[in-house]
């Protein structure tokens, strides 16, 4: 689904990431963890087409085909999904209205037009009872109030709703508190199926006691230094990141 090849990216003419190789294909999980600044955040938002990234080398292959060209919207409309793509309130717009737009905007993108309300409903109903989000949540403005975990459920409905391909989720500063932390897990194990994808990115190895990932792979200083399954998460966790550092030299 998503190849990443000797991806070399920054801004002002710095390359923060220094030669990322991932292949990520669908029905897998895959955890990146590293140290604060080693290019996490970068990584998510270079896959998804920010602007004030630039590619200086390298190639990010989504279904076969070159995404390195195309514009964050179009992206998205190819079914890559970013976390916090929009953290801002916005007051007098409910739950259920943004997502109404955001899943018709993506149709207009495909030349289909708007879903039909009934249809929309039901789809509703399904993805709120399946994430245990009541009614009331649905009709609330957008992330106005909204406490960490009511963020989180936010988002992770966005995710259920919009279905992508692949969905990266960057938790890295986001503060997980234990309730946030529950909404993502449980969401994140209901969504996960064989026709999609997840990169979660994040400092804290409990989020993979819930969300077994399938891969790990450390970042640091740009690049993936070392890779391996969930234990090499409980590694991390027992002895930090140093040990790493000291093979590597
Ligand atoms: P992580 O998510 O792993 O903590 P980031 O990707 O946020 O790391 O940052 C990697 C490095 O790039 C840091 O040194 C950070 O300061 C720098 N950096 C990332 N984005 C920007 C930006 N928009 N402006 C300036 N520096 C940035
Ligand atoms: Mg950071
Ligand atoms: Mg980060």
């Amino acid at each position: 689904m998503l190849e990443i090849k000797n991806l070399y990216a920054g801004l002002d003419g710095k390359d923060i990431l220094q030669g990322i190789d991932l292949k990520v294909n669908a029905g897998e999980v895959h955890a990146i963890m590293g140290p604060n600044g080693s290019g996490k955040s970068t990584l998510a938002s270079v896959i998804a087409g920010k602007d004030e990234y630039e590619v200086t080398q390298g190639e990010i292959l989504f279904e076969n085909n070159s995404i390195v060209d195309l514009d964050p919207e179009e992206r998205a409309h190819k079914g890559v999904f970013l976390s916090f793509q929009y953290p801002v309130e916005i007051p007098g717009v409910s739950v259920t209205n943004f997502i109404k737009t955001a899943i018709n905007e993506t149709r207009k993108a495909q030349k289909l037009g708007d879903m039909p309300a009934a249809e929309m409903l039901k789809l509703i109903k399904e993805k709120a009872d399946m994430l245990e989000i009541d009614r009331k949540f649905l009709s609330r403005s957008l992330n106005e109030g909204f406490s960490g975990g009511e963020k989180k459920r936010n988002e992770i409905f966005q995710l259920a709703m919009l279905n992508p391909k692949l969905a990266i989720l960057d938790e890295t500063d986001s503060g997980l508190d234990i309730d946030a932390l529950k909404v993502v897990s449980n969401g994140v194990n209901k969504i996960r199926n064989k026709d999609n994808a997840i990169v979660l990115i994040t400092h804290y190895q409990r989020l993979l006691d819930h969300i077994v990932p399938d891969f790990v792979h450390v970042l640091m200083n740009g690049r993936i230094v070392k890779s391996g399954t969930k234990e090499l998460a409980y590694e991390l966790e027992e002895k930090g990141y140093d040990w790493i550092k000291e093979e590597l030299v």
